[in-house]
């Protein structure tokens, strides 16, 4: 096993797309190659290449160029992310005759540290809103749209300035500035966007909280990072769901002063779907966003930062474990993030851009706020939920928009299906022009409808694997540059050498196909600089397990091409009789089951094989779950993947798989579930809707 005649590279040969023949002469490999041979190769890896209109307009329009690129950031990368760094301002301008970074990666020869750009001073607020207000006051910075469609506002590059050094103003009268901790917990509005930018003006780290962790969940963050202030709304609506945004603040606080944490102040955005008036209010503490910082003068200085100051940290997910408070710095994120929104999304000044990620996340952070800003883009920000008031959400604000560029997760992909085909193909998608994913591995199915339904096959998609760890994109397709492949994030973003690692031996594969753990060698500017206030659990975590390496913690497959294909978690590989099957892979095998809408896979132990194969599985919307579905389930995937990948279970879950608040699935609950052992299932609470564990169990032996 691991070779691609199995797994997701060997069903993605399934998918043929017809060849673009202005591209079809190349392999994908680069070589000029004689015609047939490219048939040939194209065919065996399922590859999709971009039509020819979008790569003659592409930053980078082919292998060639991805490849001369990407030498030169590898071998000289002071040269490479010199020219890129320079497109951008710096205050003072870092010392170009120095290394561009220094860096230890193996922890036997000391401390790991990481460092770029040295002695630069910069600002990311003002790359990211001075530069394009002196220069387009007028022209769209923001595009709101809130959770009623009848709600939306345009911010416009002044008044984003103004807004964000009111704010910045405010914040320095009581007291906050360079290097003090700011917890933000708000909902999609400007108001959210505007606070990270106003805390990176001032030089204070911004924490930001998805406003639906709950109470706990908030107290564990404002321990660990103590701020000042917290920014936050009275509540915000969901769909048809009010969410009272301040009482889970207030909770929060109160929990956190029991561990003797004081915050001092909390600045209340008084959104309409919650009067102020029925807020719970502390005048000690409390303070109306209208009446402080909206009262403030319209400019403020700004905060002339070192490269490596800190710029925010921010909590990991927590499928895995407590969450990692994830600190990034300033000069190595402003740059990587501005590099990866350029060339991965390809960006024109005509670009509406929506990514629809919460900037409670890495993605809402470099690809909501800071990327796309830096290169001032029209950014659409949404309030609401895809689902709301009906599952054309999405697309309706596509068409409003005209977005041109739409970066999405696989679970939101995979929940649109469920509605079927008419819900797109009754609005107007034309301004489309470029697709992406993250979050999780995409099956080739869900990409195959992103790419047909969604994108009418003249879309690209680029799938783009990364990590709150890594600040932006790392293995990712550019996507004028080379042929996609349905289910692989393809190749490294400049300056990322991604390698393989054997875990028996803890050695390098040879170049070439294989399969292994992903680790990466060498530094790249937007990496983490350590685990807020716990230097010793970020070299544990990342740095102790491969000597010498960055350990992503996720598994991958490199093809024949170099194509890199992520298999899931290390952690999440099942062994079965000696065979080692990749979650992602037998979930992709069941959700080609035309009635299956979505499946986790975890493993559970069994006395003759080891390890034996648990499924999880959600029907589409109206299919009933029956013994003989139960068959076809499994027989899909024996001759998808193979016999002996056959679940042995499979457990109906009428009303979804539990997920986290970023929509991943959470396996260590399934993975009790399997076993049995439902007393050890533990906190259920950062889970987007804990009931569904509950119906879970109720249907078990369905
Ligand atoms: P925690 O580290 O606390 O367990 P998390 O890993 O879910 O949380 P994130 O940093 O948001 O937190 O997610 C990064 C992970 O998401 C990656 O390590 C990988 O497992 C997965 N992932 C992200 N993008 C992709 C992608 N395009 N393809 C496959 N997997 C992806
Ligand atoms: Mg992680």
């Amino acid at each position: 096993f691991g070779n691609n005649d199995h797994g997701i590279a060997g069903r993605a040969r399934k998918y043929r797309v017809t060849l673009d023949p202005r591209m079809d002469s190349t392999s994908p490999t680069g070589e000029a190659s004689v015609h047939d041979d490219a048939m040939k190769e194209s065919a065996l890896n399922a590859t999709v290449y971009p039509p020819a209109s979008f790569v003659n307009n592409a930053h980078v329009s082919s292998l060639k160029q991805y490849n001369d690129m990407y030498r030169e950031s590898v071998d000289r990368p002071a040269k490479f992310w010199g020219k890129i760094a320079d497109e951008l301002y710096w205050h003072t301008p870092y010392d170009k005759s120095k290394p561009v970074h220094s860096f230890n990666f193996d922890v036997r020869k000391g401390p790991i540290s990481i460092s770029w750009f040295p002695g630069g001073k910069t600002n990311l607020c003002y790359n990211a809103v001075d530069r394009h207000a002196a220069s387009d006051p007028k022209g769209t910075a923001l595009l709101w749209e809130g959770n009623e469609t009848n709600q939306d506002e345009v911010v416009t590059w002044a008044q984003l300035k103004e807004r964000v050094c009111q704010l910045a103003n405010y914040l320095r009268s009581v007291g906050v500035g360079k290097g003090d901790n700011v917890t933000i917990y708000l909902p999609m509005v400007p108001h959210l966007v505007i606070s990270m930018l106003a805390c990176a003006r001032i030089g204070a780290v911004h924490s930001v909280v998805f406003a639906g962790f709950s109470a706990d969940a908030l107290a564990s963050r404002l321990v660990d990072s103590k701020p000042k202030v917290v920014l936050t709304s009275t509540g915000t609506m969901r769909g048809a769901k009010p969410i009272p945004i301040k009482k889970v603040v207030d909770a929060g606080i109160k929990l956190s002063k029991d561990k003797g944490v004081h915050v001092e102040r909390v600045v209340v955005y008084d959104h309409p779907a919650l009067p102020l008036a029925q807020c719970n209010w502390d005048e000690s503490i409390d303070a109306n966003w209208s009446d402080v910082v909206d009262t403030q003068p319209k400019d403020s200085p700004v905060e002339w930062m070192d490269s490596e100051d800190p710029l925010f940290r921010l909590y990991t997910s927590g499928s895995t474990g407590t969450p990692k408070g994830v600190l990034h710095t300033t000069g190595g994120y402003m740059v990587g993030t501005y590099a990866t929104f350029k060339y991965v999304f390809d960006h024109k000044p005509d670009d509406v851009f929506w990514c629809t990620a919460d900037a409670g996340w890495i993605t809402g952070h470099s690809y909501l706020a800071y990327g796309p800003l830096i290169a001032k883009a029209k950014c659409v920000v949404f309030e609401g939920v895809p689902t709301y008031p009906d599952a054309g959400r999405c697309w309706d604000i596509v068409d409003k928009y005209g977005v041109t560029v739409f970066y999405t997760a696989p679970t939101l992909i995979r929940s649109l299906i469920r509605f079927g085909d008419d819900v797109v193909n009754s609005r107007d998608l034309s301004t489309l022009r470029l697709l992406g994913s993250v979050g999780e591995p995409i099956n080739p199915e869900a990409w195959k409808w992103y790419h047909e339904v969604v994108g009418k096959r003249k879309c690209p998609i680029v799938d783009t694997w990364w990590q709150t760890e890594t600040g932006a994109h790392m293995i990712t397709p550019l996507p004028g540059a080379f042929a996609q492949k349905p289910g692989s994030a393809s190749r490294p973003f400049f300056g990322v050498v991604p390698t393989l690692v054997d875990s028996q031996t803890g050695k390098e594969l040879p170049p070439g196909p294989g399969e292994g753990v992903l680790c990466i060698k060498g530094a790249w500017p937007s990496m983490m600089r350590t685990v807020a206030g716990n230097h010793q659990r970020f070299e544990e975590t990342y740095f102790s397990t491969y000597p010498g390496f960055y350990f992503t913690g996720d598994g991958a497959r490199r093809d024949e091409d170099g194509y890199f294909w992520i298999t899931g978690r290390v952690d999440d590989v099942i062994n079965v009789s000696g065979h080692r099957i990749g979650t992602a892979e037998v979930e992709s095998a069941l959700v080609e089951h035309d009635k299956c809408a979505e499946a986790a896979v975890v493993g559970y132990e069994h006395d003759i094989k080891g390890q034996a194969i648990y499924a999880f599985v959600v029907m589409k919307e109206g299919v009933e779950f029956t013994a003989e579905m139960k068959k076809e389930l499994v027989m899909t995937v024996r001759s998808i993947v193979g016999a002996f990948a056959a679940p042995d279970t499979i457990h109906w879950c009428p009303t979804g798989l539990p997920k986290t608040r970023s929509g991943k699935i959470m396996r260590r609950i399934l993975r009790k579930i399997a076993a049995h052992e439902e007393d050890g299932i533990g906190d259920t609470s950062t889970l987007a809707d804990p009931a569904v564990v509950n119906t879970i169990l109720e249907w078990r032996g369905n």
